[in-house]
Parts: C-alpha cells; sequence; structure tokens
C-alpha cells in the first residue's frame, strides 16, 4: 500500500474548542461497547481473505462483552471525582492504580468465559501459560502494559491483558457520569485515566462534524479541535495521509513532531468501532512508518514492542 497527502484542512474546519454545549468528555457503555465491537471485528474478518487475528480479536471483544456482568466496580472516594475532574487530574489514572482483588476478579472471569469457547489450541495454551505464571508478574505486565512499557510484556500476553484491563477501567467510568461538565479544555491523553487514544473520531449525530480522541484504555471519548496535532503544541496545521482521498481511515500528521494518529471519517463508514477499525488499518500504519512517521496512538490488543512517542 502507499500512501500520498490527500488534503490539507480548509481554514473553516472547526479547530478550537467549541463554545456551545457540545459535550468534551463522553463515557462508553461497555456492555454495548463489547458487543458492537465484536460484532465489526466479526464483519471485517470476513473481508480481503478471511483475517484469522481479527476473528480472534472479535471472539475476544465478545468474551468482554460476556464477563463485564462478573466484574464490580471499584468505587472512588468520595469527592474524589469532581476534584481530580476540576484540576485535569485522570480521576481513574492507571499511574495511581493499585492492584487487588479488581485484578484477580476480572482475570478469572474473562478467563472462564474464554475457556468455555471452542478455542484454537494455540489459544487455549497462552492462556494456561497465563494462568501458570506467577499472578505478581502477571500484575507487573498488565502494569507494563498500561504505562507503554511495551518491550517488558510478552507479545502473546498482550491481547488477554488488554481485555481485561478494558474490562475493569470501562466498568469504573460508570461513576464519573454525574461530574462530566467538570472536565474542561483539551488533553494528548485521556483525561478519565491517562491513558493514549487508540484514534480519532469525526462523529456523525449529536455532535455532528467534531472531532474526539478515543482512549484506548477505557473507550472515554473526549474532545479535541481538528487540524491540530494531537500529540505536541505545534501551532502548524496537521497534513493528511491516507490510501485515496476518500478513505474513512486518514493518518493525521504532523511535520513537526513526525507523530501521527489516525482520524476516521464517521459519515464515511457509518458502522465504524474504532478500535476494531484501527486492528484492520494496519496497512496504513506500516505504509506511515516507511514515510518517516511514528504511531502515537496505542491499540491494547497489538502492542509493537516500540516506545510510545509523545512529545
Ligand atoms: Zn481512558
Ligand atoms: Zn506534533
Amino acid at each position: 500500500m502507499t500512501v500520498s497527502a490527500v488534503k490539507f484542512l480548509q481554514p473553516a474546519e472547526i479547530q478550537g474548542l467549541p463554545t456551545d454545549d457540545t459535550p468534551l468528555l463522553v463515557l462508553a457503555q461497555p456492555d454495548q461497547l463489547f458487543k458492537d465491537r465484536a460484532a465489526r471485528l466479526e464483519y471485517l474478518s470476513t473481508l480481503n481473505g478471511q483475517s484469522a487475528w481479527l476473528k480472534f480479536c472479535s471472539n475476544l471483544a465478545l468474551a468482554q462483552a460476556h464477563c463485564l456482568a462478573s466484574v464490580e466496580q471499584t468505587l472512588l472516594p468520595e469527592d474524589l471525582a469532581q476534584k481530580a475532574l476540576t484540576h485535569s487530574i485522570p480521576p481513574l489514572s492507571i499511574t495511581s492504580w493499585v492492584p487487588g482483588s479488581d485484578w484477580d476478579v476480572a482475570f478469572e472471569a474473562l478467563c472462564l468465559t474464554l475457556e468455555k469457547e471452542d478455542l484454537p489450541v494455540s489459544v487455549r495454551d497462552i492462556l494456561e501459560r497465563m494462568r501458570k505464571l506467577n499472578s505478581v508478574e502477571l500484575v507487573q505486565q498488565a502494569r507494563d502494559l498500561l504505562a507503554a512499557n511495551e518491550a517488558n510484556v510478552t507479545p502473546e500476553f498482550a491481547p488477554f491483558l488488554g481485555a481485561v484491563l478494558q474490562v475493569m477501567w470501562s466498568k469504573n467510568t460508570e461513576q464519573l457520569k454525574p461530574y462530566l461538565n467538570l472536565h474542561k479544555g483539551e488533553s494528548a491523553l485521556c483525561p478519565v485515566c491517562g491513558s493514549h487514544p487508540v484514534a480519532s473520531i469525526v462523529r456523525t449525530g449529536e455532535a455532528d462534524g467534531h472531532r474526539y480522541l478515543v482512549c484506548s484504555l477505557c473507550a472515554t471519548q473526549w474532545y479535541g479541535p481538528r487540524a491540530r496535532c494531537t500529540n505536541c503544541d505545534s501551532p502548524k496545521e496537521v497534513s493528511l495521509f491516507g490510501e485515496t482521498r476518500e478513505s474513512f481511515v486518514q493518518g493525521e500528521c504532523c511535520d513537526d513532531c513526525h507523530g501521527y494518529l489516525k482520524i476516521m471519517v464517521q459519515s464515511k463508514e457509518p458502522a465504524m468501532e474504532v478500535m476494531a477499525d484501527d486492528l484492520a488499518s494496519l496497512n496504513l500504519d506500516l505504509a506511515l512508518a516507511a514515510e518517516g512517521f511514528q504511531r502515537t496512538g496505542r491499540n491494547l490488543f497489538f502492542i509493537t514492542g516500540a516506545a510510545q512517542s509523545k512529545d
């Protein structure tokens, strides 16, 4: 695949924060999220010569949906959510996570759900290896995955660790609902948990034409003005690279930090799901890497082992 610059954004496109009541922070609905993701991955797996990898990811997302009810919400201390969001500190920060029974319960729930399925032998083997690992070591790998220390994570464990962490965090975001309007301003990382975005989306519907970044962990969406780099403070406009001018997935590339984040235009592909379509467009990542750009988004089902670009 080759890519070329398809266009520069026009000055009229939305480049600042909205002055009306367009929400700056939108929570995911975890039960719907994982079901939609699984369905989209299932569909994408049937295209272009049947991808066993995307089919596996679909099964994993469906297992996330099925085990969600077995996972308890960890309640934040009173007032913490309000204070944190008011001061632009992620209330469910990945850096202050103290693993406890929350991890054990969620890991066990995902494993039990998966083991009921008709799994390929290779997948069953990976699960068995994870179960045999000392739980301290496994939790350390989960922490390394959260912190983007991907070189410390066993690559074949990553999707399962990521799946457990996504279930835990998305479940915990539900308690933030009353405080969402306390979030103001822009952020390169998720205002709720401090993780990298997976990509950004130009939405249709209620927030038509507005761009949101989507968290790779808790799936919260937060507002990001268009035509600007989401990774650095460059005042220059970004350029878009894609397979064709009409492709709904483009790489939004910055000439200053040489980072890029994918941007997906929902009006061009209403059935899209950000994490699923990111996994299905890894060819674009390869092409942009060949152009000298470094990915700033993350996908917890697919790690590269490389350090994350940030500024
Ligand atoms: Zn998040
Ligand atoms: Zn930049």
